[in-house]
């Protein structure tokens, strides 16, 4: 689809009584106010001297008006350029110097410093935007016209700019075209049955992939409704789940939801769809959320740079612990780290993908772009996987995970699902660390259910009659809880950090 069909779904006028967000004071956005409100914000830009191609840099609570903003990107053909609100003034001079924006809108409580910064980057623009459609850029857009023409862009063409969590390195700039949101977009919203009278739960932070475009753009597409909210909090997604027909969540909020009582099945009888995704959902989570609430879990797959890629079926089996099946015009296969080979149906190696999905490379970083693609235009994830005979798609691990101990490979994935299925354990999290004589010595972090005492002699013991010797831990530490980022991956290079000196004499 071109890209002036995907934003015209923003300005079209046949939806305009219908509800796009519903906030939880209960008022509502309707696509209209939808329509109007990004011409608003498209036109202010343009006042404010942002062209087509220009780059704007948001670092804003999630809000309507937040919506809005990336709405009017979209139309005005402006890349846009969300950042997590967690990061600190100097993280924020390497973005703002690595991406030069025409405009940096920030928190009003930010702005002092951020003129200094912008002032510093030669950005020509700051302007601020708050949670309570309040800030200077709110202000000017309020007096814009509601009428705005769409920019015509090609698919090529950039609409947004995403940097990558960086758990390892700096942080990259993934260019998203038109063309690889529409597809994405498309795609989702027909393989998960989308459609007009659906009500999404979003609680997820829109600075990033799944929340921003899964959620909103899917939305947009099917013409359907979301009940927006700031953030998780267990006691709105429950009040709000009989109201609703879909949740996208990351796995915490599966995991948080079902240690309240309020889950069951009465509450959960008029939704239709749950979907986990942005980190690994234990099998456990599956199948007590199942058992609870009559529903599976329905486990997606995807990355910055990709959108999503695989899922498992809406209709047909979700099978846990699998990401399911390529998504309709993705191609994914298997290949060596190495050489890149494709390798035999049931083997582990690098998952590889290409597509209408795929990003356009690396901000100003052809080196890294070109590291990461074969020649034959195939995307390294970087994430280890295997297919099964059935076609679906396992990830074991993120290929920096992978642990070289005593010349063996070994696989976390593969010692945590043992380690989790024992009795007494919530989850766990395993790495290497520096071994003078293994050169990585297994360790693993593990967290307790309550009211359990489990010892680390019980689990070894236990582990032993199921795994071979080289992939027992070599220590469990027992920790109140795993160490996440916002979107719930697992960090484990803090753990790599925090067990370091373990094996050290
Ligand atoms: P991000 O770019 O922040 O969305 O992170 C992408 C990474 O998250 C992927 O490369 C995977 O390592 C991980 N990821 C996303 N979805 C899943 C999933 N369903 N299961 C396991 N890992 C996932």
């Amino acid at each position: 689809m071109p890209k002036h069909q995907f934003s015209s779904l923003i300005g079209r006028t046949d939806r305009e009584g219908k509800t796009f967000m519903r906030m939880l004071d209960g008022k509502a956005v309707t696509y209209e106010d939808l329509r109007e409100g990004s011409a608003r914000y498209a036109n202010a830009l343009r006042l404010l001297g942002v062209k087509v191609g220009d780059r704007v840099a948001v670092q804003v609570e999630k809000s309507v008006d937040a919506v809005l903003l990336y709405a009017a990107c979209l139309r005005a053909g402006i890349v846009y350029l969300p950042l997590n609100v967690a990061y600190t003034m100097a993280e924020l001079d390497y973005f703002i110097e690595d991406a030069e924006p025409a405009l940096v809108v920030c928190r009003p409580q930010s702005i002092g410093a951020m003129r200094t910064l912008c002032a510093k980057r030669s950005v020509a623009a700051c302007e601020s935007l708050d949670d309570l459609g309040g800030g200077s850029l709110a202000e000017l857009a309020a007096s814009q016209d509601v009428r705005f023409s769409d920019a015509l862009c090609e698919e090529q063409d950039l609409a947004a700019i995403l940097y990558t969590s960086g758990t390892t390195g700096r942080s990259k700039g993934a260019m998203l075209s038109y063309g690889n949101l529409a597809s994405n977009a498309k795609v989702l919203s027909q393989y998960w049955g989308f459609r007009e009278a659906d009500i999404l739960i979003h609680a997820l932070p829109i600075f990033h992939t799944h929340g921003l475009f899964v959620a909103i753009n899917v939305t947009l597409f099917a013409g359907s409704s979301m009940i927006f909210m700031p953030k998780f909090e267990l006691d709105l997604i429950l009040a709000a789940l009989p109201e609703a027909t879909v949740l996208m969540g990351v796995p915490t909020f599966y995991a948080r939801l079902l240690q309240s009582s309020a889950l069951d099945r009465e509450r959960c009888a008029g939704m239709r769809l749950f979907v986990s995704g942005s980190a690994p959902l234990l099998a456990d989570t599956h199948k007590q959320w199942q058992a609870r609430t009559g529903h599976a879990i329905l486990e997606r797959y995807g990355m910055t740079e990709t959108n999503m890629i695989s899922s498992n079926p809406l209709e047909g089996e979700r099978i846990a612990g699998s990401v399911g099946f390529p998504l309709p015009g993705v191609e994914l296969r298997i290949a060596d780290p190495a050489t890149g080979k494709p390798l035999p149906q049931g083997e582990i190696g690098v998952i590889e993908v290409r597509g209408p999905n795929v990003f356009k490379g690396y901000w100003r970083n052809p080196e890294k772009t070109a590291m990461e693609f074969r020649d034959d235009g195939f995307f390294i994830t970087g994430d280890l996987g295997t297919i099964d005979k059935k076609g679906y798609v396992q990830i074991v691990g993120r290929g920096k995970d992978l642990i070289i101990t005593g010349g063996y490979n070994v696989y976390p994935k593969e010692i945590e699902t043992e380690i989790d299925n024992l009795e007494g354990i919530f989850e766990s999290a395993v790495v290497g660390v520096p071994h003078s004589d293994f050169g990585e010595g297994i360790v693993a972090a593990v967290v307790m259910q309550p009211g359990h005492a489990v010892t680390e002699a019980a689990i070894l013991t236990k582990l032993k009659t199921t795994l071979a010797g080289y992939k027992i831990p070599k220590r469990v530490f027992f920790v109140p809880e795993l160490p996440r980022n916002t979107m719930g991956k697992v960090r484990k290079e803090t753990l790599r950090n925090d067990f370091s000196e373990v094996f050290s004499v």
